[in-house]
């Protein structure tokens, strides 16, 4: 069905002028993107160009630079286990407004592929292992970032659910298990939110290229009525023919596409009818038109929400999405405490977010240490590493860098191919992407180059990254040159992580050296960006040392935090874990400190499960995902009873890689067969009856609660929503919050179904002693299976209400489904 014929609207009349004026060869262009980040301008029909930008943890705009800076958001397993649909509108609506500060246009994000192994590199980015969790929250966020004006892009269908061979392995499941699982949550969005754009896949799926995929059209475009843009994952549209016939409609990044050399003629040819060409533009000017990108046709202005304080909700959005899985009662921290100790190479630093397209440049992040310093102003605080983690360089400190005397930073000079200098600047930082202008074409060398002062002796590292040719020189003598690659296909690699290489030199502390890296860039040029950075690791002390010295610290406070977590080199977009512990000798620095002193709370900052084999021995653990740049100040919230740490578990963790539901993401010959089915997560720990370490829907808050009773109609009509009350008590004494949560399950069902699943949820909170009585709706849809389309079996389901699924509390009743009369 054509979009024209569906909008009866004066703006589609416009649109549908402004499609006329636009010659063939201008539609086609129009296609794929000018740059990397935006679609072409048409001056002349008043079309602005579209500004595209990631993403789902806070809106980075074209650039990563120190300059702009973008507000972190918590990651999507933090936002997701505060099972609360109103924190991912508000989540919305702060990315919105930074996209509208940035002029951006289309935010791409929210990521809703399902955390199918705990392995998956991206897990982070998604909501949940569960279809139903993630489809609501992700409308959610979907309409508070469309509700100010801006287009949100879920991503990435579908079933991009791992990154080994990303970008070639094809997804092999049934169709129920596609349409139940892992189409659920693009349908969901679609139909309760009707996002602006969506963003199809690297992968096949049943042997379709996602970006030409049947799939693009029927369910999305036409069972579903989606009427917005389908754009192509980065670099994906790989043909012309297969990709522009299908339901694809906008090839990124640009200028680089099959499509700008190929289509005009495949057009010519009748190849491709001229009337799918006709579609994708109505699409992307109706995109435009909605986003404020075609003039004359203005959205309307209620773009300027203004949030005095986004930061206060985010460090409110954090706390909420910290999930509580023990405590033996050492939390909250009592006030009497004189003598705190503080550990880990994350609670230094803290990782706020992910790896991958979703990083930004944050604003003034807050570490676990600096939170718990600036709220514990009286209590005398030690700090220890405790060990190092595997990762390789970081940034240079910009506190060592110098200018002059007088100014930090590093000096940033582009030269053209005659060596004329065509850019200088002077930076507060070591990593360098750019692909702002007209420079990156013209840009044959950059050099950077700083006065670094040593604050200790010993050996100290130094490198330089990126594609191409780099060169290292210390004090005006080179040192080190290296020639480096990357993989075309991977872009945002080379982009965000550029190959690096280093050299070592002993500096006494207080030396001062010049160091200066030259880099010649390959081929990213052609694509008009580039991308560097200068390396540095501090001399470093052994393990045992480090441990030693946290194992002291440790033995003298009345209480002692230990920040532990994942690395980005473990922990990202672009590549899957290989186990699921923690790097380096993290997990011995636990125990050894947990011996050290009994009162030891353990936050755990990744994005993802991670074995806690100590679990059971510390005094309380806490997973603080990734929160966000409040990171370290929602920690002190929580830590101190400021706040309840609110989340429930938005997936189930294993005790180990090998009890995990998935165990192994590695494509065999390319394909990756979904052989648990139905039985993602939770659903396969019922089935195989066995216990996860933590369970789906669990978390311990600072109260307690009783489910006191279930009403609920014995039997329903097919097709229809089921409508319940559930009694719940506060039994604590605090004030706090919970997700009252239903699951159905049908033994007697003829047809192939997960053990259990989750039917509908309810985030509340109640005063101590207080009795809620909770209306809960479940939606049809939950009673629905596919066959040859959607059905629904006369059967009598199973519903149980309980806190989490263990279902260990549950209460249950039965509802008989018949078929309408
Ligand atoms: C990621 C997308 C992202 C795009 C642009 C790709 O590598 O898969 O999620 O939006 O890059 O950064």
């Amino acid at each position: 069905m054509s979009l024209r014929s569906t909008q009866a609207t004066e703006s589609a009349i416009i649109l549908e002028s402004i499609s006329k004026q636009i010659s063939l060869e201008e539609k086609i262009r129009l296609l794929s993107g000018a740059d990397f980040w935006s679609t072409h301008a048409i001056p002349e029909i008043g079309l602005g160009r579209v500004l595209l930008s990631d993403g789902p943890s806070g809106v980075r705009g074209e650039l990563w630079d120190e300059r702009y800076p973008s507000m972190s958001l918590p990651s999507a397993t933090s936002l997701a286990s505060t099972w609360s649909p109103e924190t991912l509108e508000v989540a919305g609506q702060i990315s919105a407004a930074e996209a509208k500060k940035k002029g951006v246009h289309v935010v791409l994000g929210p990521t809703i592929n399902i955390q199918r192994s705990p392995l998956g590199g991206r897990h982070f980015e998604c909501y949940s292992e569960d279809p139903l969790l993630t489809g609501v929250l992700a409308s959610s966020f979907v309409k508070g970032v469309q509700g100010l004006g801006v287009a949100a892009c879920p991503k990435h269908y579908v079933a991009n659910d791992s990154e080994n061979e990303r970008f070639t392995y094809d997804a092999l499941m049934s169709e129920q298990v596609l349409r139940e699982v892992y189409l659920a949550p693009f349908e969901a969005a679609v139909k309760q939110s009707d996002p602006w754009m969506l963003m199809s896949s690297y992968n096949k799926t049943n042997g379709h290229s996602m970006s030409e995929s049947p799939l693009l059209k029927n369910p999305l475009k036409t069972d579903w009525g989606f009427s917005g843009v389908v754009v192509s994952d980065w670099t994906a549209v790989k043909t012309v023919i297969e990709s522009a016939r299908s339901g694809q409609d906008l090839a990124m990044p640009g200028p680089l596409t099959p499509w700008q050399d190929g289509l005009l003629e495949a057009v010519n040819a009748g190849e491709v009818p001229e009337s799918d060409i006709d579609e994708k533009v109505d699409r992307i000017l109706l995109l435009a038109q909605r986003v404020g990108a075609l003039q004359g046709l203005e959205i309307d202005s209620r773009a300027d929400l203004l949030y005095s304080s986004p930061r206060q909700s985010i460090r409110k959005m954090a706390a909420d999405g910290m999930v509580l899985v023990r405590n033996d009662g050492a939390l909250p921290l009592s006030q009497s405490i004189r003598k705190l100790a503080v550990i880990g190479t994350h609670a230094l630093k803290g990782r706020i977010m992910g790896g991958g397209s979703a990083t930004v440049v944050p604003v003034a992040p807050v570490s676990p240490l600096k939170g718990l310093r600036a709220a514990l102003p009286n209590v005398l605080i030690d700090f220890a590493t405790g060990c190092h983690l595997s990762d390789g360089l970081e940034e240079l400190p910009m506190i060592q860098c110098w200018i002059d005397d007088e100014a930090n930073g590093v000096r940033l000079r582009f030269f053209d191919d005659k060596d004329a200098l065509i850019l200088d600047e002077i930076r507060f930082a070591s990593k360098f992407v750019k692909m702002d202008g007209e420079l990156e074409k013209t840009a044959k060398r950059i050099v950077a180059s700083t006065k670094f002062r040593a604050l200790e002796s010993g050996v100290h590292l130094f490198g330089g990254g990126g594609a191409g040719e780099i060169e290292i020189s210390i004090d005006g003598t080179s040192i080190k040159t290296a020639e480096t690659e990357f993989d075309p296909e991977d872009l945002l690699g080379a982009l965000l992580s550029p190959p690096q290489t280093y050299v070592e030199k002993f500096l006494e502390q207080g030396e001062s050296i010049d160091v200066l890296v030259s880099y010649e860039p390959s081929s990213l040029l052609a694509w008009n960006v580039v991308s560097m950075t200068i390396g540095y690791q501090a001399p470093r002390r052994s393990d045992a040392e480090e441990m030693d010295f946290a194992v002291k610290i440790a033995s003298e406070a009345d209480a002692v935090v230990v920040v532990v977590g994942t690395t980005e080199s473990v922990e990202s977009e672009g590549y899957d874990r290989t186990d699921l512990k923690l790097p380096g000798l993290q997990d011995e620095l636990v125990r050894a400190i947990v011996a050290a002193n009994p009162k030891t709370i353990v936050a755990v900052n990744a994005g993802a499960p991670v074995e806690l084999s100590w679990l059971q021995h510390t005094a309380a653990t806490l997973i603080a995902w990734f929160p966000g740049e409040e990171f370290g100040n929602a920690l002190a919230d929580v830590l101190l009873g400021q706040e309840e740490p609110g989340g429930r578990m938005p997936n189930s963790w294993p005790f180990s890689l090998e009890d995990a539901i998935v165990s192994n993401t590695t494509p065999q010959d390319g394909y990756l067969t979904y052989s648990e089915e139905l039985n993602v997560g939770y659903r396969g720990f019922h089935k195989e009856q066995r216990e996860p370490m933590l369970w789906f829907g669990s978390g311990l808050g600072y109260t307690s609660w009783l489910i006191e009773s279930i009403q609920a109609p014995s039997q329903i009509s097919a097709n229809s929503d089921l409508q319940l009350e559930v009694k719940i008590t506060n039994t604590g004494n605090r004030e706090g919050s919970h997700v009252v949560q239903a699951y159905l399950s049908c033994e007697s069902s003829s047809v192939n179904r997960p053990s259990v699943w989750l039917a509908g949820f309810k985030r509340i909170s109640a005063r101590p002693g207080e009795t809620l009585t909770v209306g809960l709706t479940i939606d049809k849809a939950a009673f629905r299976h596919w066959d040859t389309g959607w059905e629904f079996e006369p059967a009598t389901f199973r519903l149980e209400i309980a806190s989490d699924s263990s279902l260990k509390d549950a209460l249950h009743t039965d509802v008989l489904v018949v078929k309408r009369p």
